[in-house]
């Protein structure tokens, strides 16, 4: 077909265009960096098996291949739901925590003086900040708390003879403490730094499938880490009150990757980030 009797480029059509452009530039800069590509990668895979399977007439695996074409919308969907979940949160970026940003500064104060004091303890703790995606999903299964959050009460939570210390506290998008003991996800990261435990992991895990942010303090090395998108940041390689206040109020809304040494590097060497081996520095975050 001769291109140029195509018919003539309409108005419509260039919005069409910069809008298509606008939306696979926005899904790929969300799936960047996340267990997305992966999984993207093992579809291709499939298809090409399909086209070489109806190329070679292999009826079999063609007939196999079309049933499976049949459910792939909802296949996709099940995959991908957290990832699905994640960017349907970011593209309404207007926060509950934007608009109410002093008090949510202040909880947040609290929280880290809280974290503070834990940590000069010896005490462990997991704090959840809620975002854009709803927690009820782990806060139904806590024990509920609906408070006001304050220093001593998340001392009185961790305190390790409390029968609420096990488990995470999540507070809600307006700053309220929700529940306590509540039980999150933990990453199946294979990469993860073997230092890692189960506290960690949990924090990790939280985060590869929500846009939480969430506190980590660790009983063993007396220290707190900030988990956000699948990494984890350490207070001695980033301002933590400062990251966390521009996670909560939406000023950061992703944790910007660089190239890293080679990934063994980075989990035997102590001294950088520990979370998702293929991300990099926080002082990188990317800001909007
Ligand atoms: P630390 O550095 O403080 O020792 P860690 O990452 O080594 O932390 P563990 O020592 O295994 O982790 O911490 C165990 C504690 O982590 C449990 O007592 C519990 O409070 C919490 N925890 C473990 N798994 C989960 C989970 N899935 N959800 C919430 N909290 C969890
Ligand atoms: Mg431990």
């Amino acid at each position: 077909m001769d291109f140029w009797s195509l018919a003539p480029l309409r108005w419509q059509d260039l919005i069409d265009i910069l809008l298509l452009s606008f939306l696979f530039y926005r899904i790929l800069l969300l799936i960047k960096g996340t267990r997305t590509i992966p999984m993207l990668m093992g579809m291709i895979i499939l298809l090409v098996l399909y086209l070489v399977a109806r190329f070679l007439q292999l009826d079999a695996t063609g007939l196999l291949m079309d049933n499976l074409a049949n459910s792939l919308v909802l296949v996709l969907v099940v995959l991908f739901q957290a990832d699905i979940r994640n960017a349907l949160a970011q593209f309404g970026l207007i926060t509950l925590f934007r608009d109410n940003r002093a008090q949510q500064q202040d909880v947040a104060e609290r929280v880290l003086a809280a974290c503070r004091t834990m940590a000069r303890r010896k005490i462990g703790a997991l704090v959840v900040f809620e975002k854009e995606v709803g927690l009820r999903n782990f806060t139904d299964r806590g024990t509920p708390i609906n408070g006001l959050v304050s220093e001593s009460l998340l001392l009185s939570i961790f305190h390790p003879t409390s029968p609420l210390h096990d488990g995470a506290v999540i507070l809600g998008r307006k700053g309220d403490l929700v529940a306590a003991k509540c039980i999150l996800p933990v990453s199946m990261n294979q990469n993860l730094s073997t230092m890692l435990g189960t506290r960690h992991r949990a924090a990790l895990g939280l985060t590869e499938e929500t846009d939480a942010v969430v506190l980590i303090v660790s009983e063993e090395r007396k220290e707190i880490s900030l988990g956000f998108q699948g990494q984890l940041m350490r207070e001695s390689e980033v301002d933590l009150k400062q990251m966390l206040f521009s996670l909560l109020s939406g000023k950061t809304t992703s944790i910007k990757t660089k190239n890293t040494p080679a990934e063994e590097d980075i989990l035997l060497d102590d001294s950088l980030s520990i979370g998702r081996t293929e991300e990099s520095s926080p002082n990188s975050a990317a800001t909007s």
